[in-house]
């Protein structure tokens, strides 16, 4: 393609609104072009690298048997009702109506369409497994658009639902999901980290979402550097410390006008956080419940949500906490609650003459102790683990990192197929619900990952197997018959069955150097003034810098070696 003829917007200038590196360099280096607040357009640089990520995408499912469908991405709301979840999707997914008056949404994930699909389809244990999948746009409405295509109102996405028709099917099913994915990030030059993820209440029993670290990841994993351990902050577990103590002093309560939060409590009581007990009420599906951490601690409200089964959960309204407690906000305490749900996180039971709200105002009780002034009844696992916790499997601390979610797989167990009664004829002729996996790819949000770890200060440095043109040609000449020749290169260079993006405009080398550099393509070729005076073509390889002279003989054969082609 002859840079004249193409259409590569570069900006000199950092836009003011990418903060991250993907984002900037996306836009500085003319892949996409903002439309509105989380939606892009993909200019043909940018579109041109995404194909080849869907390709390899396509590619690799294709391999794993999984079967390509197209669905609707207008789907009924009768579809969402026959789930439950036209209730609880809540606001992040668009909402439409026709002019007759129905009811759709924009597909922000498609299990109900794709269970819709299959059942419509599948009648016996003989047309099982299937593993159906697409790579289609997605919707949804995100509080927070932001970071260019990493999180965008509307994404490509390749979603795949696995039917099996048992357990062990499924696993098999997740099993090679698993691996598809580690080929698709590893073609893509994206570096992985697999970790153990929520899986929510929706009766799954495994997760695993693929994290490529970056400092400006949304998510925090920890990691055990000592063994194979690695988890979303959100679901991570650790080892609990043995805490020996004895029970010293009374239950005491003790006037505290002020003093409210855990800093207040550790200034007014000279004593460490981790002596407090914190109280929190939430209104879970309607009901008040308490739940009660260390005062060390943040509550992991993913992993309460999960504890109680609900479908809501949020902070109890003062009222609430007034009915419950007797007392204003502030001053909750496990003590002499009867009326309410109390959960305990696993290490209240090892605490010793603790402090806690008396529920009422202004007053706080010390020498609390579990189990004399306060019975366990319920406890579950309620914080959220942090870097230095000790890993939950070898004991050695785990440390922290951010992470960009790129993909997720599931097994999603018979949440769908049950409710939506999809049934076949198992072996024995009786209707039995096949059991369910999904697997997502965010393919344009990898596009963007995929530069966050692939970039310098100058610009992109496209791994090879996803760079929108394989080479970069520079020519740089004074007149029509030495362009001529430059062109005759380029052409040699296509025959030879590589992509190049030759760059025959009339600027100055400066500026083609620095598009270049910017673009980023793997391997630049310049022909200029060297190739005149003494027949030398320059190769820079744009990741190492690594400079090679070439005889225009040895361009071709250099080629095949570096694309390994
Ligand atoms: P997140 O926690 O980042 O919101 P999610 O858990 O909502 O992600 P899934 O529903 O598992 O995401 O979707 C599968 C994949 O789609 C994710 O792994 C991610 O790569 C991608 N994805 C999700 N939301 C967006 C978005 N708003 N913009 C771009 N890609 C997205
Ligand atoms: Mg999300």
């Amino acid at each position: 393609m002859r840079y004249s003829r193409y259409l590569i917007p570069t900006m000199k200038e950092d836009p003011s609104d990418a903060v991250v590196s993907s984002h900037r360099l996306m836009m500085r280096a003319g892949l996409v072009r903002k439309e509105s607040a989380g939606m892009y357009v993909y200019l043909p640089l940018g579109h041109k690298a995404l194909r080849k990520i869907i390709n390899i995408v396509r590619e690799e499912m294709d391999n794993s048997g999984a079967l390509e469908f197209l669905m609707p991405e207008l789907t009924n709301a009768d579809l969402w009702k026959e789930s439950g979840r036209w209730n609880t999707m809540g606001p992040e997914m668009f909402r439409i109506k026709d002019r007759n008056n129905l009811e759709y949404a924009l597909g922000p994930t498609h299990e109900e369409a794709f269970t819709n699909a299959v059942r419509s389809t599948v009648t016996s244990y003989k047309e099982l497994p299937i593993n159906a999948y697409q790579i289609n746009t997605k919707f949804r409405d995100e509080i927070r658009p932001r970071f260019g295509v990493i999180r965008s109102k509307e994404f490509i996405m390749k979603d795949a639902y696995s039917f099996d028709v048992d357990e062990e099917g499924l696993d098999k099913s997740y099993q090679t999901m698993r691996s598809v994915y580690r080929k698709i990030f590893d073609r893509c030059g994206l570096a992985t980290i697999p970790v153990q993820a929520d899986t929510g209440n929706m009766g799954g029993s495994a997760s695993e979402e693929f994290m490529v670290a970056s400092e400006v990841g949304e998510e925090t994993l920890l990691i055990c550097e000592s063994c194979s351990y690695r988890a979303n902050q959100e679901k991570a577990v650790f080892k609990r410390e043995e805490k020996s103590g004895s029970i010293t002093g009374e239950l005491e309560k003790v006037h505290t006008p002020d003093v409210k939060t855990i800093d207040d409590l550790v200034k007014h009581f000279s004593a460490e956080s981790s002596k407090f007990l914190k109280s929190i009420l939430y209104t879970a599906d309607g009901e008040t419940v308490m739940a009660v951490v260390t005062g060390d601690r943040e509550i992991n409200e993913i992993k309460l949500k999960n504890h109680l089964g609900c479908v809501e959960l949020e902070l109890a309204s003062d009222d609430k906490i007034f009915e419950a407690t007797k007392s204003p906000v502030g001053f909750a305490g496990p003590v002499g609650i009867k009326n309410i749900r109390i959960v305990f996180d696993l290490s209240v039971k090892n605490t010793f003459d603790a402090i806690t709200g008396a529920n009422e105002k202004d007053y706080h009780y010390k020498g609390v102790n579990p189990g004399r002034d306060f019975e366990i009844k319920e406890e579950a696992d309620l914080v959220t683990a942090v870097e230095g916790d000790a890993c939950p499997e070898c004991g050695k601390k785990l440390s922290a990192t951010k992470g960009i979610e790129v993909g997720h797989i599931f097994k999603l167990g018979y949440k769908y197929t049950k409710a939506m009664n999809f049934t076949f004829l198992d072996k024995n002729g009786r209707p039995a619900n096949p059991i369910m996996g999904c697997y997502g790819v965010g393919v344009t949000r990898t596009l963007a990952a995929v530069i966050e770890q692939n970039h310098d200060e100058k610009g992109l440095m496209w791994p090879k197997e996803i760079a929108p043109f394989d080479v970069h040609i520079v020519g740089i000449c004074k007149t029509e018959e030495d362009e001529k020749k430059i062109a005759e290169i380029y052409e040699e260079i296509k025959k030879a069955g590589f992509d190049a993006l030759y760059d025959d405009r009339k600027n100055s080398p400066g500026i083609k150097f620095a598009d270049a550099d910017l673009i980023g393509l793997p391997l630049r070729i310049t022909v200029g003034k060297s190739f005149f005076d003494t027949g030398d073509i320059e190769a820079l390889d744009r990741k190492t810098k690594e400079i090679k002279r070439l005889q225009r003989k040895e361009l071709v054969p250099y080629l095949k070696e570096f694309f390994g082609r």
